[in-house]
């Protein structure tokens, strides 16, 4: 497999781009070796530009669910460009979608459109806190939220990769109210309520997608809500990544949980920029131009997004593909425990419908610390082993791997044959 013309634009991408990426984990660096620039995708695959084709576990890092380049979203987006890209006015295409998302959580009777992931969170949480008038915020160590000043500590995604604790250039007030608890330990959280009396939220991805994937136990999220509703604390679901994926109401949906403000991001713009906000209507009446939470947008509401976004949940709602995740899910993951097995590679995988990854270790993982037990040398060998036999995966041990509908038979041959080579170049 050659990447010499990857290995040029790198090299030529370094003279105007910080290490020729526009986002760190891009950069391959906490697996070593540079990174590979993309030229096209489609369906299951993704094509570099020196030809090499890949079955794509990354998936744009999740929006991409079902697939590249359907064809549905782009007749759709195509018709969108044909009247003007952006207009600083209202559109029918933002109701549309609006409506698709209200009627997917039953939590959210309002949503206000963003750009990205972290503008959905950094709005949801100045939501919480003009609604409970309090300051400080719960967050869970290894759980990523975007990156606003207050939710860079002890966070996962490119951070945990980086081996980074925090951001430099976050000052010493910007996360002053932002306290720290264990993912799956309830009485992490109650301790902050002993010593605090202003917290307005705890914010928490309901299934961890940033630490690598960590699975919220037993009843972690309704004992949360239950606990938080009895403080008069509210509970902001990041479904930035499980919005639309886990289940079309996302990790909410699946786990029977009903969140105060409901972020969401990456599926709903379909590949396209959108984020979102949004809750039950006595919360949203705090934002403006109804109350005094002041957020706005220049490109919110994009009518290309919005296509991009309409014709991917009406594709994915019609689909209907999550027991085929779960299905195919179960498969790569039995590939993976038994290849390793055969290697005598110590290995725990951590699945929830079509989000999953490996751990390098013999320990469960339910935790930012034990997600850090795992071997991230084992990782970069196997990643690039994985690369070299046709299988494109996050370059960090810290992030999850994403299924698409697209998937197919002859897609799980090669992964299987692709996790064997590379187990055995792990043991
Ligand atoms: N929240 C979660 C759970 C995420 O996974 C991400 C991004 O990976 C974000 C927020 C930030 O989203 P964006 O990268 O679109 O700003």
């Amino acid at each position: 497999m050659k990447f010499s013309k990857s290995q040029k634009l790198y090299e030529k991408g370094l003279v105007n781009l910080v290490g020729a990426v526009n986002s760190p984990v891009r950069a391959f660096a906490s697996v070593g070796g540079n990174p590979l620039f993309i030229k096209k995708a489609k369906g299951s695959k993704i094509i570099d530009v020196d030809g090499n084709e890949y079955l794509d576990l990354v998936l744009s890092y999740g929006p991409m669910v079902i697939g590249h380049r359907h064809k549905k979203v782009q007749k759709a987006v195509h018709k969108a460009l044909k009247n003007g890209y952006s207009f600083g006015a209202s559109t029918e295409n933002e109701i549309k979608l609006a409506k698709i998302v209200c009627d997917a959580f039953p939590g959210m009777d309002k949503v206000r459109f963003v750009n990205s992931g972290t503008e959905a969170v950094l709005s949801g949480i100045r939501l919480a806190r003009a609604f409970t008038g309090k300051d400080k915020i719960i967050k869970f160590s290894g759980c990523y939220h975007g990156h606003q000043d207050a939710l860079l500590v002890a966070a996962g995604s490119g951070l945990a990769t980086l081996s980074l604790p925090g951001s430099l250039g976050v000052p010493e007030g910007a996360v002053k109210n932002t306290l720290i608890a264990e993912y799956n330990n309830l009485e992490s959280v109650k301790a902050h309520f002993e010593n605090h009396d202003d917290i307005a939220a705890v914010i928490i991805e309901p299934i961890c997608g940033n630490m690598g994937v960590a699975i919220p136990q037993d009843n972690f999220l309704k004992e949360l809500k239950d606990f938080l509703t009895s403080k008069g604390a509210l509970l902001i679901a990041d479904e930035v990544m499980t919005g639309f994926r886990s289940k079309f109401g996302g990790a909410q949906e699946l786990l029977g949980v009903e969140a105060d403000i409901t972020c969401l991001g990456k599926v709903i713009g379909g590949g396209f920029p959108v984020g979102a906000y949004g809750a039950r209507n006595k919360i949203m009446e705090k934002v403006a131009p109804l109350g005094g939470m002041y957020q706005a947008g220049t490109l919110s509401g994009n009518p290309i997004a919005m296509a991009g976004g309409i014709s991917t949940l009406t594709e994915l709602k019609r689909q209907n593909p999550y027991q085929k995740f779960d299905e195919i899910g179960a498969i790569l993951e039995v590939i993976l425990l038994e290849t390793a097995k055969k290697y005598n590679v110590d290995l725990v995988v951590n699945r929830f419908g079509s989000m999953m990854n490996p751990f390098f270790t013999k320990n469960q993982v339910t935790n930012f610390k034990d997600a850090q037990t795992s071997d991230t040398k084992k990782f970069a060998v196997f990643f690039w082993e994985m690369i070299k036999n046709g299988v494109f995966l996050p370059p960090s041990q810290f992030e999850a791997w994403f299924l698409s509908s697209a998937i197919s038979e002859k897609d799980i041959k090669i992964f299987a044959n692709a996790v064997d080579k590379s187990m055995l170049a792990v043991s």
